[in-house]
């Protein structure tokens, strides 16, 4: 497992692993938006390291509507392109997780969030629950498998703890329902569990398991 610390060092065009910034995406893939039409928010993008099992070598990059903040609840069998169709009582489709080995620098950086680089260390014994990638998910309501659509056992990529703040531009909104009029969070500030499919059936095919 790596843990995945915030600093105070702005992103810079370029910047892999960054929060907001500028995504680096693959030929021809579009930035991703929300149902609504709104352009999401890039809250974080990482090189998922070489050593993690099933995902190492590939960029991931975790978006979100800036208006559209609700939790994820979905089947244990995922329906076909459950990434792009609101489920579980969702009005909107409001988020996407990508992952692809391409090295597209988008033209513009997100709007929303602060660009700041992230660095990715070795986890020591003291770094339960931490914004993380790879190792092993600690659940706190115990653990919860899905499907892909595509029939693949999903597998744990990453982790996001309870009430992380992502810290916002200063110009930007405030976030509806957020936890930190300072900073945005995912999926109303639930531990977000990445999981993701290893047969890679789309770049968009993983489910964040929402928990608190
Ligand atoms: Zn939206
Ligand atoms: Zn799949």
């Amino acid at each position: 497992m790596r843990v995945i610390e915030m600093t105070s060092q702005p992103a810079v065009a370029g910047d892999r692993n960054t929060v907001g910034g500028w995504p680096v995406l693959d030929a021809g893939q579009p930035w991703p938006e929300c149902t609504c039409g709104r352009r999401m928010a890039l809250f974080f993008q990482i090189d998922v390291p070489d050593d993690v099992a099933a995902f190492g070598g590939e960029h991931l990059l975790v978006f979100q509507c800036p208006v559209h903040n609700e939790a994820a609840f979905g089947p244990s069998q995922l329906p076909e392109r459950y990434w792009e169709m609101p489920l579980g009582g969702n009005t909107t489709a409001f988020w996407r997780i990508l992952r692809h080995r391409g090295d597209v620098v988008a033209a513009a950086a997100d709007e929303t969030l602060q660009p700041l680089r992230l660095v990715l260390r070795e986890a020591g014994p003291d770094d339960d629950w931490e914004f993380s990638v790879g190792g092993e998910p600690d659940w706190i309501q115990g653990p919860e498998e899905h499907t892909c659509a595509c029939g693949a056992a999903m597998e744990f990529l990453a982790q996001v703890p309870e009430n992380f703040g992502f810290p916002k531009r200063a110009e930007a909104p405030r976030q509806p329902d957020t936890f930190d009029s300072g900073a945005y969070g995912l999926f109303l500030g639930n531990m977000v569990y990445l999981l993701a499919c290893p047969r890679r059936c789309d770049p968009a095919a993983a489910w964040p398991v929402n928990q608190n």
